[in-house]
């Protein structure tokens, strides 16, 4: 298995070689051709799986697709992680795998000025990453911060969200974004209330290893 086989354009793969990435780990070979079709994903997987770039590969792969080279207006992908320091993780991966795009990265979590968050926003990021309070205080503050032209929402620690109390968060922000959107989710454990957070019919697998 290699990413060279995954149909993946030029600026992913130059990323990837500089990043060291040969061989994809089996979270990101289950994830990746699936996700690039559009479909929703529901991964069970753990921190250290490699899943992290499971879900950000396909996704600039999908705004270079749309994009050609044209600025977004609008946010186009949303991330949701329980904590801050995954949020600042999924943005440090995120950016490099997207050095070689026009793609922009806005860090959305708490402890951070909301009004320099507001000005970020305001220049509509193409993927905004976020723990789920501080999101919610922009959707209800931020008058020029919406969710409307959303086309991909990943929960990524799905059940830690939920477990840490952002359930209700979870679901209004989940009610805030378009129906017709691509989930990716992500979660050590698969329960009930994990599952009533994404649309269904929605493509299941089981990464075998971790
Ligand atoms: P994550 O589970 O996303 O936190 O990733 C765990 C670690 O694996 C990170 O340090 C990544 O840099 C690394 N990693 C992710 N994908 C690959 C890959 N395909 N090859 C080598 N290392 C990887």
């Amino acid at each position: 298995e290699s990413f060279l086989t995954m149909n993946l354009s030029r600026p992913i793969i130059k990323a990837l070689t500089t990043l060291g990435f040969h061989k994809p780990t089996p979270i990101q070979a289950a994830t990746i051709p699936v996700a690039l079709l559009g479909k929703d994903v529901v991964g069970n997987a753990v921190t250290g799986s490699g899943k992290t770039a499971a879900f950000t590969i396909p996704m600039i792969e999908r705004l270079l697709y749309r994009e050609k080279g044209k600025r977004a207006a609008a946010t186009r992908c949303l991330v949701l992680v329980p904590t801050r320091e995954l949020a600042a993780q999924c943005f440090e991966v995120g950016k490099k795998l997207a050095t070689h795009t026009d793609i922009n990265f806005c860090l959305i979590v708490g402890g951070l000025s909301l009004k320099s968050q507001e000005a970020a926003l305001r220049n509509r990021p193409d993927v905004v990453i976020a723990t789920p309070g501080r999101l919610i205080d922009h959707i209800h503050n931020s008058p020029s911060f919406n969710l409307d032209a959303l086309d991909i929402l990943v929960l990524d620690e799905a059940d830690r969200m939920l477990s840490d109390g952002f359930a209700d968060e979870l679901k209004e922000i989940v009610k805030a974004c378009p129906k017709s959107r691509q989930t990716m989710l992500f979660s050590a454990t698969m329960t009930d209330s994990v599952d009533e957070l994404i649309n269904k019919p929605v493509r299941l697998f089981v990464d075998p290893k971790r």
